[in-house]
């Protein structure tokens, strides 16, 4: 029983195909057909003539972690089309963390303390489920969020009991389903993270089927070797990589994405390497002086309210 027919859309169905114009029948929650669809008793038309009809988009970067738990609705999002997020991106995730103090930068892109209260990520899946957002979600564990409930400073490598409780954290976020870790060791909270200690880490993501993004150490001067740091880790642990963001940032580093591609080109030829980027030519990013003093121009979207 057709409910819905989308009529004489250009179909762009994700499978790479070019385009094509073609009629949509809904039933139910499911496409009953794509083609020439007949008139149906009963369904709703929608004259999609001129316009692109196309499956829901998956924003692969997103931190909207505490958005998917305060508004559920995601009209951010779905008014855009998008009905997948992913997050936890950049080494930050709202769960596994339980915090006392306010959230260290960039922790707090996402929430404040009283949103820091899933000690398990369990937790917050649990909570996800008994509101369930308008969107899919697919959930990453960040590094950072992980360094920040296991250490009692984050200017050093974590030490073995802290390591083994993030592993700890980790494995539980894991069986409870996130599809795998991030991290953002350019940012002050995982800088002082050595590779070795997100190789350890990441040893825990091939057997649960997951992967590995990341917020590289350098976009700037040192960019290939943060590329080389990451394929390494995914090498290590057998797991894909995805290079978050890819970009080179600052004025001297413009046009460097000639030298990076290649070098990810390279990569991709011998391991399961992806990556994503920016809709808009800019870099975004918690502002400080140094990316201020770098940049051609920035542009102030959000802060907290500060009036002096
Ligand atoms: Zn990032």
């Amino acid at each position: 029983m057709t409910d819905w027919i989308l009529r004489g859309g250009e179909v762009i169905d994700g499978s790479g195909g070019p385009r094509r114009r073609a009629d949509v029948a809904i039933a139910g929650d499911r496409i009953a057909a794509v083609g020439i669809v007949d008139k149906a008793e009963g369904a709703r038309e929608i004259d999609a003539s001129g316009k692109i009809v196309a499956p829901g988009f998956i924003d692969v970067h997103t931190h909207d972690d505490r958005a998917l738990i305060a508004t559920p609705a995601m009209v951010a999002k779905a008014s855009q089309g998008v009905t997948t997020v992913v997050t936890g991106n950049c080494g930050i995730s709202l769960a596994p963390l339980l915090l006392e103090d306010a959230p260290p930068p960039p922790l707090d892109l996402i929430g404040d303390i009283a949103d820091y209260r899933y000690e398990r990520f369990a937790e917050y899946l649990e909570a996800l489920d008994r509101s369930p957002a308008a969107l899919n979600a697919a959930c990453l564990v960040g590094h950072s969020t992980l360094r920040v409930g296991a250490m009692s400073a984050l200017d050093r490598p974590a030490e073995r009991a802290e390591l083994a409780q993030m592993a700890e954290r980790l494995q539980e976020a894991l069986d409870a389903g996130a599809v795998g870790m991030s991290s953002g060791l350019a940012y002050d909270p995982a800088f002082r993270a050595p590779a070795a200690e997100i190789e350890a880490l990441a040893a825990l993501l091939r057997p649960a089927g997951a992967l590995y993004t990341t917020h590289v150490r350098n976009e700037s001067h040192a960019v290939i070797d943060s590329l080389e740091e990451s394929f390494a880790a995914g090498r290590a642990a057998g797991v894909p990589v995805v290079i978050s963001h890819h970009k080179t940032i600052g004025r001297e580093n413009f046009g460097r994405t000639a030298e990076t591609l290649p070098r990810i080109a390279a990569a991709m030829a011998r391991q399961e390497v992806g990556l994503d980027a920016y809709p808009y030519i800019a870099s975004s990013t918690v502002l400080s002086a140094a990316q201020a003093e770098r940049a051609l121009k920035v542009l102030v979207t959000w802060s907290k309210s500060a009036p002096e």
